[in-house]
């Protein structure tokens, strides 16, 4: 059976948690659909130093702060995961032209959806970086850099974010390795050469992590192979012997990727799939509203997920009241 709502939030992170809070108090009827505890990414981050009023929180506890906040304000939260957003066909009822669908069979319709489902950093896959991720093994230059002042740290991949934040790490680091696999970067020439400038960084091609290997303090080295086979060819497994590296801190940019496979419609978005949304954070599908980390956006920050949060579900409550006026103006018309 299906349950009608204002608005389905699709995801529990900061953006959707702030969607949650909004809606609650905006009095919408509000369904926010969690596959896992809310929180999202801060679930795996340790320490915070960059969210304003917060000089230091950590990720688990900003996460119950801002849950507990958000269902203060009575919107209801769902358990399930998301299977599928899209249009409905045959709705002649303009608050039933979304379907969501969950795993466990729920569906709910509204006539707008916030989609705050983030994204996934691509992971290498190596031994040693599930078991040390938050204790060397970053995904996020911004988040945890200052963490490894005057330390020695690695960065991982060849495109425009693992030079750009290689070159960003120098600020603490007092030596930056950037490893990347080929003879050369595709990241953009003027990003590399400022890179290749700095002192401090250091480019090890032709080479990819086998192993990240510490203890209960944290990452102690990493275990390289070349990846040039004799005949010239690359070979990505790696070849010949391997070689130990010392480091303390890992970050890891082999790419990144939004959960937009959740929209089974086309929606407008960038190269790399990120959605494109105009300033009220609508997307190219009218009552699709999209927040946080897959948005196309500079940075993906909990502060910019807060911020597109709060933007979209005003959006989404004037474009509800203009719905409201609409029908209600067309049934007006009708009677007289
Ligand atoms: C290791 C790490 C450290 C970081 N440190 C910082 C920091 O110090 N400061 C900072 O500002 N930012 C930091 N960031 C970035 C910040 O965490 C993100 O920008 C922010 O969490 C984005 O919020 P979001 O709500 O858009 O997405 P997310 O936090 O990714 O939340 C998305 C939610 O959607 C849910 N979801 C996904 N798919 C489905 C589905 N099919 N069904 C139901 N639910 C679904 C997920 O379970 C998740 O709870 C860090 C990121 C990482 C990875």
């Amino acid at each position: 059976m299906s349950k009608r709502y204002d608005t389905i939030v699709v995801g529990a992170g900061p953006a959707g948690l702030t969607a949650a809070l909004y809606t609650g108090r905006s009095k919408l009827n509000a369904v926010v659909i969690e596959r896992g505890l809310p929180g999202g990414e801060l679930l795996n981050t340790k320490d915070i130093e960059d969210y304003p009023g917060f000089e230091h929180v950590g990720g688990m506890e900003l996460a119950e702060l801002m849950t507990k906040h958000a269902q203060k304000f009575g919107t209801e939260f769902v358990t399930d995961v998301v299977t599928a957003i899209r249009r409905n066909p045959g709705a002649s009822d303009p608050f039933e032209r979304w379907i969501v669908e969950c795993e466990s069979g729920g569906v709910y319709l509204a006539p707008t959806v916030i989609f705050t489902a983030g994204g996934t950093a691509n992971k290498l896959g190596v031994p040693g970086e599930v078991e040390l991720a938050g204790r060397g093994v970053s995904y996020c230059a911004i988040c945890d850099g200052a963490f490894f002042q005057d330390e020695v740290i690695a960065v991982v991949g060849g495109g425009d974010a693992a030079v750009e934040e290689g070159e960003f790490l120098t600020r603490y680091g007092k030596r930056v390795y950037l490893i990347h696999r080929r003879a050369a970067f595709r990241a953009q020439k003027v990003i590399q050469e400022r890179a290749l400038r700095n002192p401090k960084i250091e480019v090890i091609w032709n080479t990819v992590v086998k192993a990240i290997e510490g203890d209960g303090t944290g990452v102690k080295r990493l275990i390289l192979q070349g990846t040039r086979r004799p005949d010239g060819e690359y070979d990505f497994e790696g070849v010949g012997p391997t070689r130990e590296l010392a480091v303390t801190g890992i970050f890891v940019f082999v790419g990144f990727s939004p959960n937009v496979h959740l929209i089974k419609e086309h929606a407008d978005h960038d190269a790399v799939g990120y959605l494109l949304t105009d300033n009220r954070m609508e997307t190219s599908l009218e009552g699709l509203f999209a927040a946080g980390d897959v948005r196309s956006q500079l940075v993906r920050q909990i502060t910019t997920a807060v911020g597109d949060a709060t933007t979209a579900v005003m959006a989404a409550e004037k474009e509800i009241t203009e719905l409201r006026e609409r029908v209600s103006g067309v049934a007006g018309e009708r009677v007289t």
